[in-house]
């Protein structure tokens, strides 16, 4: 069983009280406005003050969708893998 997450770091998310379709996108969206709005969410998580927090609670869970640490869904996945081949190489 999984430990349970903290949430404590959401406190001083800097994306409290942004529109989450901005985080998510919204159903049907094309990839010219996808990148425009993943660009927008990406300069809010560069300011996070609790960015790390937020893209390893990400990594270490199964959370396939969003911006989250300022990083995509793609992202997230490439640094997955690269934590993993960091991990077993250690
Ligand atoms: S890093 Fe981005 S998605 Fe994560 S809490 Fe901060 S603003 Fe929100």
């Amino acid at each position: 069983m999984r430990p349970r997450p903290s949430w404590g770091w959401q406190d001083a998310a800097a994306c409290r009280g942004e529109d989450l379709v901005l985080f998510f996108g919204p159903d049907g969206e094309r990839q010219p406005e996808r990148e425009i709005r993943e660009r927008k969410a990406k300069e809010i998580c560069a300011a996070c003050p609790v960015r790390t927090d937020c893209l390893d609670y990400a990594i270490s869970r199964p959370e396939k969708y969003g911006t989250w640490g300022g990083l995509n869904e793609d992202e997230r996945a490439s640094e997955r893998r690269r934590r993993m081949r960091r991990a077993n190489a250690a």
